[in-house]
């Protein structure tokens, strides 16, 4: 037989724990059933601190903007792309895989892969006039990989010997928006030029909430 001091107790402990669970659920924002959970801290430490973060991944549904095949970009497809291959966050799955390979080979019919390489090699040394002549002919290439290789270049120089030409040039292009926020990294320093590594970032440290950072525990 329990004494009425020992039930009020009781009851006091489940209202408690009650009270506990609602206040954990309203914290955490609810991750979809069959979700799949963001690496947070790897997506800050890649993309330094933009203002969106994936707390989770879902399967998408969409159309191949070529051939207009339903494809799904799955949720494992896109941890992989944004935590390991490390690609951009304003970028998402366009075309059939068909299509896609396709695409990549006529971008390659169209990119050189040794003058990617000669203007990457550009990016560590001071420009003079003959590095200055390749990246304004790159810029004026059809070749999407190109004009970014050579913007970098103009960031690169920017930012390590404060070659103000270099910067005037950066003002006058309009950014295009698969490479404009590795540009802005590159003039905010968030990210390193080493020999031979062209993704490596530093994490940019100030306080942020992400709906992953709930999930996580942090
Ligand atoms: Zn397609």
């Amino acid at each position: 037989m329990k004494s009425n001091k020992q039930r009020r107790h009781e009851i006091k402990q489940r209202r408690w724990a009650r009270m506990e669970a609602q206040r954990e659920a309203a914290l955490r924002p609810a991750m979809p059933h069959g979700a799949l959970a963001a690496d947070v801290q790897r997506l800050e430490l890649i993309h330094g601190a933009p203002f969106w973060l994936p707390g989770y991944y879902v399967d998408i549904s969409y159309r191949c903007c070529d051939c207009g095949a339903a494809c799904v970009w799955t949720a494992q497809d896109q941890k992989w792309w944004y935590e390991q291959v490390q690609g951009s966050l304003y970028a998402s799955a366009s075309r059939c895989k068909d299509c896609r390979a396709r695409h990549r080979a006529w971008r390659q019919s169209h990119c050189d892969a040794a003058e990617m390489a000669a203007l990457r090699a550009l990016w560590r040394a001071r420009p003079d006039a003959s590095a200055r002549a390749r990246v304004h002919a790159a810029l004026q290439s059809k070749a999407p990989d190109l004009r970014s290789l050579a913007a970098q270049a103009l960031a690169w120089w920017w930012v390590q010997f404060g070659d103000k030409p270099a910067h005037a040039q950066l003002e006058a292009l309009s950014l295009e928006r698969s490479w404009a926020p590795r540009i802005d990294r590159i003039l905010r320093r968030q990210v390193e030029l080493r020999p031979g590594v062209h993704r490596v970032c530093r994490v940019v440290a100030y306080p942020r909430v992400t709906m992953g950072a709930a999930l996580s525990g942090h």
